[in-house]
């Protein structure tokens, strides 16, 4: 029973044709697309994961994995602080495909893939910040070129400054950000 006050969740779910699209969409990108309940994901609504393990040979494979939330709630899709991407801009029945090309930029844009979250040493708390944050920049401006080729990104308001320190550290570290990765399709 719905308590007075309490507003009914606003949730979106994968049709059998959205999935289908996006599993070949990740394909696309050379990821593995895996769809995950709310509990194992940590507050996001997309997550790009690189499992690694060894092979008989102790050969290091890697596959490229997107975990997807299903279902995403749209109050709360809408309610992240974005960066420079004004979430709210992105239509509702665009936010699976959103999600998915923002993982696969991840994949395709993220530098030093292996050691990014995991990096020990080479960069201090605040540096880690800012490459996470840099990550995140790249990864929406390829999901809104992606879907919305012909639109200028619709900026959150006073990301300027944010923007500015993201960019001078893409500058400064530029041995990290090298160019977009071709996908392999799988
Ligand atoms: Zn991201």
């Amino acid at each position: 029973m719905l308590q007075l006050g309490l507003k009914a969740r606003d949730l979106i779910s994968l049709s059998y044709n959205l999935y289908n699209e996006l599993a070949s969409l990740a394909k696309q990108g050379g990821c593995i697309m895996e769809l995950r309940k709310k509990e194992n994901m940590c507050g996001a609504n997309g997550w790009f994961y690189k499992k690694g393990y060894l092979d008989f040979d102790g050969r290091e494979i890697h596959n490229n994995t997107i975990y997807l939330l299903e279902p995403i709630d749209v109050d709360l899709f809408y309610s992240f602080i974005p960066t420079e991407l004004d979430g709210r801009k992105i239509p509702r029945d665009q936010i699976y495909r959103f999600v998915v090309y923002h993982e696969i930029g991840h994949a395709l844009l993220d530098p030093l893939q292996k050691s990014i979250w995991h990096a020990n040493g080479t960069l201090n708390e605040d540096k880690m910040r800012l490459l996470k944050g840099a990550c995140e920049l790249r990864a929406d401006r390829y999901a809104w070129e992606s879907l919305f080729p012909s639109q200028p990104l619709p900026k959150t308001e006073g990301c300027q400054f944010l923007v500015a320190k993201l960019e001078a550290f893409m500058i400064e570290h530029k041995n990290l950000f090298t160019a977009i990765r071709t996908p392999k399709p799988l």
